[in-house]
């Protein structure tokens, strides 16, 4: 196993070298981490398909032709959509095992695994929580890398449990303020963006930097049992978008629509929308996200990324929005106080 190196400048340099210009930014980041892996020696890639009405599901396509046509020579497996492509699916997981593992073999790896994704996003969730109630900015961050090395190594999901037990502890042993009352933003978008720091500036960390505690819409476990498991099942965020937004675009975009109306019913004070730059379904979102905002009450900012995004613009622009939501909280909260006075 090649394990592709986290995403750095470097590895999107070679993406955008490489990738057609007008391409979204994960086509790239991925392109560039293809590269670093058949640099150091990989001689097959696997990754996903898809289907609907958006580039991902030509991803494969595209980045097998442009890498072959810079002399790489490999094979690509893709794992296309259970439901729409099984016969595909248990073909490509059968070219997989190559030590012809017993179904149940595969099976258990297979719940390991899902079992550390879930460890890892709940470490996650906790790490957004305590992040703006630092009492020392980083400890926890450094808690969370140490913690998902090691969930990661662990052997047996007995192990895995443990891990993740032990790293839950470890952060709630880190000093926090609790008279802290952070403002509450929710950050809806494009997937990749979402889950990768590398693609987004870390903006989770900036934010809890500046005293945010971070709601993300999208992790791993969540989108894999709505999309995969139960495909094109996340009736809940899809419902509330109905009344601004009732098809499907592709992408993510009728979630972001969706998920921005909840977060303004459940009381959060902003939304940030997150997308990489060209990225057609988060465009629609874009502009039907300012009617939601007014008809919902909540203020909402969107951030495309793409090669020339850099830290300090990123930086300041948020600055400026939590600087408008703590103030915007203020005054409700005044307004309310006077209200029960009178
Ligand atoms: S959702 Fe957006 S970023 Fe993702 S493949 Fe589609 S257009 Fe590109």
């Amino acid at each position: 196993m090649v394990v592709p190196k986290p995403p750095t400048r470097q590895t999107l340099s070679y993406g955008t070298v490489h990738g057609p210009e007008f391409a979204c930014l994960p086509l790239k980041i991925c392109l560039g981490t293809y590269i670093e892996a058949l640099e150091e020696g990989a001689d097959l890639i696997v990754t996903t398909g898809g289907v609907g009405p958006c580039r991902a599901g030509l991803y494969a396509t595209v980045q097998r032709e442009i890498l072959r046509s810079l002399g790489y020579e490999f094979e690509m497996i893709v794992l296309e959509p259970l439901r729409r492509h099984p016969a595909r699916l248990l073909r490509a997981i059968h070219r997989l095992n190559a030590k012809r593992l017993p179904p149940w073999r595969l099976a258990s790896e297979a719940l390991l695994c899902w079992q550390k994704i879930q460890g890892i996003d709940r470490v996650q969730r906790e790490l957004l929580r305590i992040r703006p109630r630092e009492v020392r900015f980083g400890g926890a961050d450094r808690i969370f890398r140490r913690g998902v090395r090691t969930i990661a190594e662990a052997p047996t999901r007995r192990e895995a449990a443990k891990a993740v037990d032990e790293v839950l502890d470890a952060m709630g042993a880190v000093p926090i303020d609790s008279s802290r009352d952070p403002v509450r933003v929710g950050i809806v978008g494009e997937i990749y963006v979402l889950l990768e720091p590398a693609s987004n500036l870390n903006i989770e960390r900036i934010l809890g930097e500046l005293g945010v505690e971070v709601h993300r819409s999208i992790f791993l476990t969540n989108w894999t049992e709505e999309n995969v498991v139960r495909e094109g099942d996340n009736q809940t965020a899809r419902d509330a978008a109905a009344p601004y937004l009732d098809e499907m675009i592709g992408g993510h975009g009728q979630d972001t629509v969706g998920h921005t109306v909840l977060y303004a019913r459940q009381g959060l004070d902003g939304v940030i929308q997150m997308a990489p730059f060209t990225c057609i379904p988060e465009i629609v979102a874009c502009s039907i996200l300012p009617a939601v905002s007014k008809a919902e009450d909540i203020p909402v900012i969107t951030f495309f990324f793409d090669e020339q995004t850099g830290e300090a613009g990123l930086r300041t622009r948020l600055e400026a929005f939590v600087d408008l939501l703590v103030r915007r909280r203020e005054r409700r909260r005044s307004q309310e106080a006077v209200g029960a006075m009178g």
